[in-house]
Order: C-alpha cells, then structure tokens, then sequence
C-alpha cells in the first residue's frame, strides 16, 4: 500500500542503528518541519546527537525539505552538517532523485522519514525508498497540513491495525 510506511515511530531519535541494521538502511533522507524542527525554528533536544551517533556507525543523511525558505532548510542542514535540498516538491520525485543521487546507495537501503503521509510516505514508497513516518513535534501546524492530519490519523489507524493483525496472525 503505497499511502503506508514501513515504520511509524513517536519521534525521529527512535531510529536506532539497530533498527537500520535489521533493515538493511544506509541512509537517511530527512523531512524538516515537524520532523527535526518545530513551529519555532527550534531543532528539538538531542536530534543533533542522535546524527552525530548515527553518523559514526556510517549512516549518511540527506535533507529534503517541501519549504521554499531557503535559508530556513540551510541552517538547519548546517546545523546538523548535512547535504540538503529544500522546495523539494514531495510527493514528486524529482526532490527524491536529487537526494538519493547525493547519497549515493541503492533506494531499497535508504529510509525517508517524515511526518506527514501525503508528502514523505507516498512520496517515498514512489521511490522505493524506506518510509518511516515519524509523529510530528509540537500541535501548530501551517493551515493546509491542518486540513490533512484528521484523513492522516485515519490512515495511520488502518495502517497500526494490519500491523496488529499482522502480528496477531504471526503469534497463532
Ligand atoms: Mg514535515
């Protein structure tokens, strides 16, 4: 089903090296709003480390970011010290190709995560790619995101249901 990712998790620092491992993920194509920054420009508290470690076991990471404020997806990418590309344009995959050129890995070893289904998800599972679907950070939300969460919510519910009838099927 292409609207579902293969994770969803509460928050990006859950992306463990282990996790990846079992998953074969060598790279990392990351959202930014709601992902790793909040309504307030802020990158959440130990988003940075949780790079740096990742970084150490050889992952490699990527930006792409939908905004179109430039200098918004540059700090952050400097922040974390990382490639980026913002305007990205998910769920086409123009933005996508980009990234995974820069990262250079096969599509079936690079996760793309980000917070919203319509965008990151569908956008990713077009690709190929891993999606994780991350649970955005903070309540503000610009106004047409705001019209999507409740159909969102909708989807992750029928998406953790088969997860648990998945799981239920396996435990008979
Ligand atoms: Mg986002």
């Amino acid at each position: 089903m292409f609207l579902y990712p293969k994770a969803y998790l509460k928050s990006v620092k859950e992306i463990t090296y282990s996790f990846l491992e079992e998953n074969n993920i060598k790279a990392l194509i990351l959202d930014v709003d709601n992902t790793i920054l909040d309504f307030n420009k802020k990158i959440p508290e130990g988003v940075n480390k949780w790079c740096e470690d990742l970084k150490k076991q050889g992952i490699k990471f990527c930006i792409l970011s939908n905004s179109n404020q430039h200098e918004k997806v540059k700090m952050v990418a400097q922040k974390l010290q990382m490639p980026y590309f913002y305007f990205g344009t998910k769920p086409l995959k123009r933005g996508f190709h980009k990234a995974i050129k820069e990262l250079q890995e096969k599509e079936e070893n690079i996760g793309a995560v980000g917070d919203q289904i319509f965008t990151d998800v569908i956008g990713a599972n077009r690709c190929h790619l891993f999606p994780i679907l991350v649970e955005p950070i903070g309540e503000k939300d610009i106004l047409i995101t705001k019209i999507k969460r409740p159909l969102e919510q909708y989807i992750i519910k029928k998406y953790q249901q088969r997860i648990a009838k998945k799981a239920e099927e396996k435990g008979k």
